[in-house]
């Protein structure tokens, strides 16, 4: 079977991480037959230079019709791209893994967290205004929205270590307290999973203090933002930090992290745009029974990590100075042993 990828490269160090993943991805489809086809579409500050919009509708039929969207990181129209890709498609699951990788300069040895932040209300909603004077955002929570990305979040949590950490601020926002009591509702209907909560500022404050306690954090909106920049620092760069969105049908897999503009161009850590694509062979893999594909997965991880556990090239926010060129370099180095 086929599957057309639609691919967006982004702005700022996009573009190069972009290009060292899809070599990787090429070089695993030629040897093992994953049968992805590639199509890159105009999105973000390019497009908006070139068509004066940063998602035109063209691109977004190209992305719709395919199986899936790779995205690189986006940069001053990054709002007006990923958020109305979100709510148009439905990609209610925003999924981040923060885990620790061999040879990371980090706060604590052995993380390995799973943020499931719901994608598409709560304060990211888009409903505000702005004059000289006073400006609002209406934060919106629903029943149904809230219930269904806590499914989610114990769905994994029972495929993991089996605990989920409620976050919100109940005691202050009542669209919290909303949300609280429908993920309590859920928990529920899930006794074998322990589940516990914590106000955000709290949550903010244990996963620098003791990371180790958390499994899976099911979180709303804009505190899921937050806390997963935060993660991404606990386990040693948002460089190495993916995320997938997703949806019944369809899903955008992307790094966590931004277009990162302070950097030169060519010095991007690639890792959390390759890890991006290996979830999204995961993804493939489950929702269309291929095989194929998760093997191919668990060989970008292993690849990653060797290159990470030898140390010999390193970009920038890991501690070394190889570019993102050279990183890829390697990774496909150890690719090339393992199919
Ligand atoms: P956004 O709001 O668009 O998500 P952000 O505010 O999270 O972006 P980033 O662009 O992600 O900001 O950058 C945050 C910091 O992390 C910057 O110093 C940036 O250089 C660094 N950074 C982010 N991604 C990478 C990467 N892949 N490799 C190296 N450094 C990175």
């Amino acid at each position: 079977m086929g599957f057309k990828i639609s691919v967006i490269e982004g702005d700022g160090i996009g573009p190069e991480i972009m290009k060292a993943t899809i070599k990787v991805l090429e070089l695993l489809n030629e040897k093992q037959g994953l049968g992805l086809e590639f199509k890159h579409v105009d999105a973000g500050d390019k497009a908006k230079e070139k068509y004066g919009e940063p998602l035109p509708n063209t691109s977004f039929e190209v992305i719709r019709n395919s199986h899936c969207c790779l995205k690189g990181p986006i940069g001053e129209t990054a709002g007006s791209v990923i958020v109305p890709l979100r709510m148009k498609l439905d990609l209610y699951a925003n999924i981040r893994p923060a885990v620790t990788l061999p040879s990371i300069a980090s706060l604590f040895k052995d993380v390995d967290i799973l943020i499931v932040r719901e994608n598409t209300e709560g304060l990211y909603k888009g409903i505000e205004d702005k004059t000289d004077e006073y400006a609002f955002s209406v934060r919106v929570i629903t029943r149904k929205k809230t219930e269904r990305i806590a499914e989610e979040a114990y769905w994994r949590a029972a495929k993991r270590k089996r605990k989920v950490t409620v976050v919100h601020k109940a005691n202050v926002l009542a669209s919290c307290r909303l949300f609280r009591e429908v993920c309590l509702e859920v928990s529920r209907r899930h006794p074998e999973i322990q589940t516990n909560e914590l106000y955000v500022d709290n949550a903010a404050y244990q996963l620098i203090k003791n990371p180790l306690q958390f499994d899976v954090i099911l979180v709303s909106n804009m505190f899921g933002d937050i806390l997963s920049d935060e993660a991404a620092a606990v386990v040693g760069s948002l460089g190495l930090c993916p995320a997938a969105n997703i949806g019944e049908r369809f899903a955008i897999f992307e790094p966590v992290h931004g277009s990162a503009p302070d950097i030169p161009k060519e010095y991007g850590n690639p890792t959390a745009m390759m890890l991006a694509a290996k979830m999204m062979l995961e993804w493939l893999g489950e929702k269309h029974g291929e095989k194929k594909l998760f093997k191919a997965a668990q060989i970008i991880w292993k690849s990653i990590c060797d290159v990470l556990r030898e140390k010999k090239v390193r970009t920038p926010d890991i501690g070394g100075n190889s570019r993102t060129e050279e990183f890829a370099s390697e990774v496909m180095g150890k690719i090339s042993l393992y199919v």
